[in-house]
């Protein structure tokens, strides 16, 4: 067991319920080995520990927003549906590519994006990892 012992003063990432988000907190408090008491670094609310490792999929509920998603969050969308491994299979992107929804393309400023969907009669939208775009192409 390789536990590392931790005691008041050091930090720890801790969800705030103020802040409503993991965030970097210092140890206020401690009883026996546990993490009793944080001090969240960014609102500077004291409030009893609680552990991140529960469950980490709460986080992708307000994704349905019309507004710029966090870098990360498309990132990892982006990582979800494009396996660089796949960059060989990839078609080279031009405006008059047939394209059908789930190919794999490779974007010269862009890079290597998955089509999430086809627009007619010449539009698609292709997820990126710096986020979707809407491009021209033409459609089976
Ligand atoms: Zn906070």
């Amino acid at each position: 067991m390789t536990i590392k012992q931790l005691s008041a003063g050091d930090h720890i990432t801790s969800k705030c319920t103020k802040c409503k988000d993991i965030t970097n907190h210092t140890i206020v408090a401690m009883v026996g080995d546990k993490v009793a008491r944080v001090e969240c670094n960014i609102c500077g609310g004291i409030h009893n520990y609680r552990s991140v490792f529960t469950k980490t999929t709460t986080i992708k509920s307000r994704a349905s927003s019309s507004k710029p998603a966090k870098t990360s969050r498309v990132e990892k969308e982006w990582r979800n549906l494009v396996n660089e491994t796949d960059s060989a299979d990839a078609t080279p992107y031009n405006i008059q590519m047939t394209i059908t929804n789930g190919d794999l393309i490779q974007h010269p400023s862009f890079g290597l994006g998955r089509v999430i969907n086809t627009i007619k009669p010449n539009k698609m939208e292709v997820v990126f990892n710096t986020g979707t775009k809407l491009l021209r192409c033409s459609i089976k």
